[in-house]
């Protein structure tokens, strides 16, 4: 049976320690599914889904065959049960990512014992790249580049352009 996994999360937008941890997983399962979690009550991101979904499929490209994008709304185990995915992804930098993440994983297997959470760590040179970081930074110019693939740099250079350039 295929091993396939759903990497969820906001991906907004998606960075080079997310793609890192997509990498990494791929050596564990056959496929994996990039799965923007979002809320159309309150979408308040700085791009909207189908943008998130646009650059990420563009940053995965190279391993397309392994690697699907998606997004969904409502409950990920929810969503796992569609799909019929039976783990779930997630990345740990620090340990303050350690309590948030436990407690959804607890609470996701609260929902549904056939869904396993697996951690994986990226590596060190994207311990501390978080897409909020990233956001903050480039909008007050600073070069992200080497934290986010190609497309995403463009599209936040494209974003946060001053008015009339
Ligand atoms: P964030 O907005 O903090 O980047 P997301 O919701 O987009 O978070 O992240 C989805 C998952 O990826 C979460 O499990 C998060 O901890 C993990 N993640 C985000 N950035 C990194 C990184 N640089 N290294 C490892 N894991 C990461």
């Amino acid at each position: 049976m295929k091993r396939k996994a759903v990497y969820a999360g906001s991906f907004d937008p998606i960075t080079k320690g997310h793609l890192d941890i997509v990498r990494r997983g791929l050596s564990v399962f056959d496929e994996i599914v990039v799965a923007v979690a979002y809320n159309p009550a309150k979408e308040s991101g700085l791009f909207t889904a189908e943008e998130r979904v646009a650059l990420i499929s563009e940053a995965v490209h190279d391993v397309k065959d392994h690697v699907t994008v998606d997004a969904f709304g409502g409950l990920l185990v929810h969503y796992c049960e569609r799909i019929k995915a039976n783990a779930i992804i997630r990345g740990l930098r620090a340990v303050s990512d350690f309590e948030y993440e436990f407690q959804m994983a607890m609470m996701n297997r609260h929902l549904n014992d056939r869904v396993e959470t697996y951690f994986m760590t990226a590596s060190e040179s994207y311990f501390y790249t978080a897409s909020r970081l990233v956001k903050e930074v480039a909008s007050l110019g600073g070069d992200v580049s080497s934290l986010v693939p190609p497309g995403v740099n463009q599209a936040l250079i494209q974003r946060f352009k001053p008015q009339g350039s």
